[in-house]
């Protein structure tokens, strides 16, 4: 279940929360009891991150074995 991290605005108190994605749209309560939250763009699911890390696999079709067949 993915978790979900949320700031209270009232309080300014992060937490977490696991739930299903299917709610995670839901307000979420702080622990507190404050109902002023937001929900945190979190750091699962981070694809492509910056930092130039090596390029996708050839996109451009770049020749080599595989396009010409050899590969199956
Ligand atoms: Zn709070």
């Amino acid at each position: 279940m993915p978790r979900y991290d949320f700031r209270c605005r009232s309080c300014g108190d992060t937490f977490e929360l696991s739930r299903p994605m299917a709610q995670a749209g839901d307000p979420a309560v702080c622990p507190q009891g404050h109902q002023d939250t937001v929900k945190l763009l979190s750091a699962v699911a981070v694809t492509g991150a910056s930092g130039g890390g090596a390029p996708q696999q050839s996109a451009g079709g770049g020749g080599g074995c595989c396009g010409g067949g050899c590969c199956g």
